[in-house]
């Protein structure tokens, strides 16, 4: 750590995790209760210190079969005979039940998946409640939310999700699945299932009927059984492009309704006339913001010629400052790579970064004798063929790029399989909506960056996936009939594997 911040060091600010009410082991939640699975158990650890936290159950075929039977005898003699209005009433009593327990998921989620707690608390747990106050909102409106006359629920959704944020990635699948009637077996992710469970129990105390959602834990085994599972009408996945891939295929044709919100390499483009502190900010925030496993991460940096010298110094300067450690430490900036495969990954792609030939440089900050860590690190003398330019890192790495010219900037930055999302930073009003409308990104964010709202759609292009969560087009993903553009694909069109979604 530079000299001058020794003697303006934070005391320590952990977060106790007095509040969590922890079991030794957790089953499946299925039917409204927890019982055994069939699979063998695994041990979840803390990424920040390797203890375990808890032993959690693994569901197998026979499971996976019990997960879907209670969510159809849901959809159909439950969920389906109430009104809109009372699911609405579901949605808000969850919604309302995540905000008085929200200190709670958040030292859960930054135990189990190793983020700051400061983001747990400020940005996923926040988001999630707004997430069901949102859709609970829309319920009862379906009739007058431009998706046609009388849009009807698909049936049984299987979802599956990645450990990147957790409890946010589940309200996303679920708010938007219920509200429009539908029932649910969701899969968290294997590192990762910890909220998912605590969540089963806010279902209990919200008394939702029973079966209507359920929660399977499990490898990528059982997230394959599920989405496979002859039963369900709907597939919702969020992860990898690889396993993305390996849906589409194995669904075509299935008569499933299909959305996949993959992975991304945006580029965060800053012009020479860009508001230079807040890009500063916003650079950090884009790539270092949950350690880099953020799928719309801005990973790619296109930053004008002339101003590149002085926005990689600058940037050098306010990564020196971060602070890395213990994720529940109210002042920690940057906490823990999830798994200890991530930062076997995130450290084989750096290496190659370096002997492609680009340049590296690493924060110096100390780094935990136990756990998972990985310090910030920037990659200048970037070419675009370069594999860390191309393939995405999903960890606290950013490559630098420059351009000369708007043109440049935008063949650049639309240099990529992906298509997820991307920034502009300019005062120049004219040359940024010129430049949004270029870039082939569901989401473009200008003069800020990682930005979520429930109202927005978000989703990809190309590799990215297709389908759009959040807002009305999430709504459209989960009903018969609906028409918006890009909601996923329906029972009969094309794949992922033949390219662009549009
Ligand atoms: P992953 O390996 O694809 O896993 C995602 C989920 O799928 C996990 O629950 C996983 O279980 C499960 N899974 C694995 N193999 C499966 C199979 N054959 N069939 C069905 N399910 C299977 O992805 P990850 O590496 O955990 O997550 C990081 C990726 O997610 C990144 O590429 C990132 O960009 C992407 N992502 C995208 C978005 C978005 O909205 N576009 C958001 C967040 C993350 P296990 O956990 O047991 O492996
Ligand atoms: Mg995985």
């Amino acid at each position: 750590m530079p000299e001058t911040n020794r003697f303006l060091d934070y005391a320590p600010a952990p977060e106790s995790t007095a509040i969590l009410n922890l079991r030794e082991s957790y089953g499946l939640f299925i039917d409204g209760e927890f019982s055994d699975g069939h699979g063998e158990s695994f041990p979840i650890i803390s990424p920040a210190t390797e203890a375990k936290i808890a032993q959690i159950a693994t569901a197998d075929a026979s499971d996976v079969d019990r997960a879907v039977a209670a969510a159809r005898r849901a959809y159909s003699r439950t969920w389906t005979k109430l009104s809109g209005a009372d699911r609405g009433k579901y949605l808000f009593r969850i919604a309302r039940l995540v905000q008085e327990r929200a200190r709670e998921l958040a030292v859960a989620e930054s135990l189990d998946n190793g983020k700051p707690i400061k983001e747990s608390r400020d940005v996923d747990v926040p988001l999630v409640a707004a997430w069901f106050f949102y859709y609970a909102g829309w319920a009862d409106k379906l009739d007058y939310a431009g998706l046609g006359p009388n849009p009807r629920s698909l049936g049984v959704a299987a979802q599956v999700i990645p450990w990147n944020f957790p409890l946010l990635m589940l309200a996303w699948k679920i708010a938007p699945a219920l509200a429009a009637g539908n029932t649910v077996v969701i899969k968290p992710a294997e590192t990762t299932p910890l909220t998912a469970l605590i969540f089963a129990e806010i279902l209990q105390q919200a008394d939702l009927p029973v079966g209507v959602v359920n929660i399977i834990t499990g490898a990528g085994d059982t997230g394959s059984l599920l989405v496979n599972h002859p039963d369900v009408n709907k597939v919702a996945f969020t992860g990898s492009t690889a396993v993305g891939r390996a849906i589409a295929r194995s669904t075509a044709g299935s008569g499933k309704k299909l959305t996949l919100e993959l992975g991304g390499k945006a580029a965060n483009i800053v012009f020479d006339d860009a508001p230079m502190d807040q890009a500063i900010e916003g650079i950090v925030n884009g790539i270092f913001f949950n350690q880099g496993h953020v799928c719309c991460a801005g990973s790619r940096l296109l930053v004008q010629e002339n101003v590149k010298d002085e926005v990689v110094d600058r940037l050098k300067a306010r990564l020196s400052t971060l602070r890395l450690g213990d994720p529940l430490d109210k002042n920690t900036d940057i906490g823990a790579i999830n798994s200890r495969a991530q930062l076997e990954r995130i450290r084989e792609l750096s290496n190659i970064g370096e002997q492609e030939g680009a340049e590296r440089w690493t924060a110096d900050c100390e780094i935990p004798k136990n756990g998972f860590w990985f310090a910030p690190t920037i990659f200048t003398n970037v070419s675009t063929s370069h594999r860390i330019a191309r393939e995405e890192v999903f960890g606290p790495v950013l490559s630098v790029l420059s351009f000369r010219t708007p043109a440049e900037a935008i063949s650049k930055a639309n240099n990529t399989p992906y298509g997820l999302s991307a920034g502009i930073w300019s005062s120049n009003g004219s040359r940024v909506l010129g430049v949004a409308d270029k870039l082939r990104a569901g989401v473009v964010w200008i003069n800020t960056f990682n930005q979520f709202d429930p109202a927005s759609p978000f989703g990809g292009y190309k590799e990215s996936g297709y389908g759009r969560e959040g807002g009305r087009h999430g709504l459209a993903a989960y009903l018969t009939g609906a028409a918006l553009e890009s909601s996923g694909r329906g029972s009969s069109s094309a794949a992922l594997t033949k390219g662009a979604s549009k």
